[in-house]
C-alpha cells in the first residue's frame, strides 16, 4: 500500500495526538508530535533562565538555540515515539502546566520555528508520517495528501485536559485549564509566524460527540477514498 503524509492541525487539547497515535499504530506510520518539540524548547528555556518572570530573554535564546537538540525515540512499551531534549527523555516534564503557560511565547519566535520546521520536514520526507500541530497543513507540508483540522467544544477540551493532568498528578481547577487553552488558542491563531489556520483543503473534524474509534474509522475512510481516487486501485487498509 502506498504511504502518504497526513497533517493534523487544530486547537489545543482537541484530541489531535490521541487520534494521530491510534492511526500511526494501525497504519504503521511514524507519528511526530510537533507540539512536543516546541514544549521541549520551552522546557530548556525554563531550565536555563531564558524565561524568567514570564519574560523571554530573546538574545540568550538565540545564542543558545544551537545547543538545543530535539529528537524522538520509539518507546516499544507505549508503542509511540517520545520526545528527547538533548538526549534526555522529557515526555513527562513537557506536559506540566508551567511549560504550557510559556510555550506559545516560545513557539512564536521565528528562529525557533525555522529550526523546528527544518527538523519536521526532514522527519517527514519519506512519507508514511502523521504529524500534528498548528501549521502542518499550511506550512510544514502544504502538499500533504490528507489534511485534517480538528476542533471540539471548549468545555469538553478543558475536561479532557484536566483529566490528563490529574492522571499525571497535577491538580488544577477547571477555570485555570480553560484559561490556558483559550489563551494558547488565541496566541497561536494571532501570531505573525505561521499562525494556526485551517488549510483550505483540510477536512474539518469536530470530535465533541464522536468516540475515538469513530474518529479513526472516519479518517481511514478518507484515506481509502483518497487512494482509490488517486490510484484508481481498490486498496483497502
Ligand atoms: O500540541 P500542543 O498543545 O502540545 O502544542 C503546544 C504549543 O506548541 C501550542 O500551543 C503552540 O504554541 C505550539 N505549536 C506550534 N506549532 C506546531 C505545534 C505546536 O506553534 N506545529
Amino acid at each position: 500500500m502506498s504511504k502518504i503524509t497526513i497533517a493534523i492541525d487544530g486547537y489545543s487539547s482537541c484530541g489531535k495526538s490521541t487520534l494521530a497515535r491510534s492511526l500511526a499504530q494501525k497504519l504503521h506510520y511514524n507519528y511526530i508530535d510537533t507540539g512536543a518539540m516546541y514544549r521541549a524548547v520551552t522546557l530548556y528555556c525554563l531550565r536555563n533562565n531564558i524565561i524568567s518572570n514570564s519574560t523571554v530573554d530573546l538574545q540568550k535564546l538565540l545564542s543558545e538555540l544551537k545547543n538545543i537538540e530535539v529528537s524522538f525515540a520509539y518507546n516499544t512499551l507505549t508503542k509511540t515515539s517520545e520526545v528527547l531534549l538533548n538526549n534526555e527523555h522529557v515526555e513527562k516534564e513537557i506536559r506540566m502546566m508551567e511549560v504550557a503557560n510559556h510555550v506559545s511565547a516560545i513557539s512564536s519566535i521565528k528562529e525557533v520555528r525555522e529550526k523546528m520546521v527544518l527538523l519536521q520536514r526532514q522527519m517527514g520526507k519519506g512519507k508514511g508520517v502523521i504529524m500534528d500541530g498548528r501549521d502542518i497543513g499550511t506550512h510544514v507540508f502544504p502538499d500533504a495528501e490528507l489534511k485534517l483540522f480538528m476542533t471540539a467544544d471548549n468545555n469538553v477540551r478543558t475536561q479532557r485536559r484536566l483529566d490528563e493532568l490529574s492522571s499525571k498528578g497535577e491538580y488544577l481547577t477547571f477555570d485555570e485549564v480553560k484559561h490556558n487553552l483559550e489563551k494558547r488558542d488565541h496566541d497561536d491563531s494571532t501570531r505573525k509566524e505561521s499562525p494556526l489556520l485551517q488549510a483550505e483543503d483540510a477536512v474539518v473534524l469536530d470530535n465533541t460527540d464522536i468516540s475515538k474509534e469513530e474518529q479513526v474509522e472516519f479518517v481511514i475512510k478518507l484515506i481509502n477514498d483518497f487512494l482509490l481516487t488517486r490510484d484508481s486501485l481498490v486498496e483497502k487498509i
